[in-house]
């Protein structure tokens, strides 16, 4: 891996793949998210990989995309959707639809972006220091991020709350709800994943392969895919309505950091 802002290590069957952007709070720009890319087609081809460990250095996982990039502010209807597409919705279920068992492990912040990327994987451990929200709706007028991946981790209601307030919700609150598996202190947090994945490595790779599809195979038979899809198409359609094209602009400035409270992204 040449690119230094994401960070793989092994622990004999076990990859932890790391977000490596401490200084910006892990905000996934361009590059993070092509090598995270590479990252989980490498662990996906290496025979070797039982299990796959998705994280965070330094004090959160993730605070979202990065959106100090420029090109940004001169995407057209068409450049938007081809870079949203690419980069956060196929990057993003490319994750989800691993033949390999995945862990997130989280602490700190877990926004927007990050909370797409960490909700892919199939199981959820926090720190006690972790929070999860989805404020875009209200910092860039942009209804929900890219993955409407919400309403199948954490229920229809709970999802409407979550996005028609844009708060925050804590490590407790989301093992509550079923979101996170467990949640521990974060001094304990990467031996509880590092022992859990490694648990789960033991399993026949086969067998594993084909009880993750059937589980994800339940989301399937509610038609995730087409509502997620349709969500996306719509998602492209709201970043040209009058609040967004505002921001874009400079003119609403400091509605991002003000929604989130930990500034970089969106
Ligand atoms: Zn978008």
């Amino acid at each position: 891996m040449d690119n230094p802002e994401i960070l793989v290590e092994r622990f004999g069957a076990v990859t932890r793949i790391s977000h490596n952007r401490p200084q910006a709070s892990n905000a996934e720009n361009t590059s993070l998210l092509e090598a995270l890319d590479v990252a989980i087609r490498e662990a996906e081809a290496d025979d070797e990989v039982r299990a796959v460990i998705l994280a965070g250095k330094g004090r959160h996982f993730s605070a979202g995309h990065d959106l100090k990039d420029d090109r940004f502010k001169s995407f057209d209807v068409q450049t938007r959707w081809d870079y949203e597409e690419k980069y956060y919705y196929e990057y993003c279920l490319r994750i989800m639809d691993m033949r390999k068992p995945t862990i997130a492990q989280v602490q700190g912040a877990c926004i927007a972006g990050g909370f797409m990327v960490a909700n892919m994987c199939d199981l959820v451990v926090c720190g006690e220091s972790a929070f999860f929200q989805d404020p875009v709706t209200f910092s860039l007028g942009t209804a929900a991020i890219e993955v409407l991946i919400h309403p199948y981790v954490m229920g229809v209601r709970k999802a409407k709350e979550f996005l028609f307030t844009g708060e925050r919700m804590t490590a407790e609150q989301a093992r509550e709800i079923g979101m996170v598996n467990r949640v521990v202190p974060d001094a304990e947090l990467e031996r509880t994943t590092l022992e859990l994945a490694q648990r789960i490595a033991q399993a026949p790779p086969f067998a594993m392969r084909v009880v993750k599809r059937w589980l994800n195979r339940v989301w399937d038979a509610q038609s995730m895919r087409v509502v997620m899809q349709a969500h996306f198409d719509a998602h492209q359609a709201v970043h040209e309505g009058k609040f967004f094209q505002q921001v874009v602009k400079g003119e609403l400035a400091g509605t991002i950091a003000q929604a989130k409270g930990v500034g970089v992204a969106g």
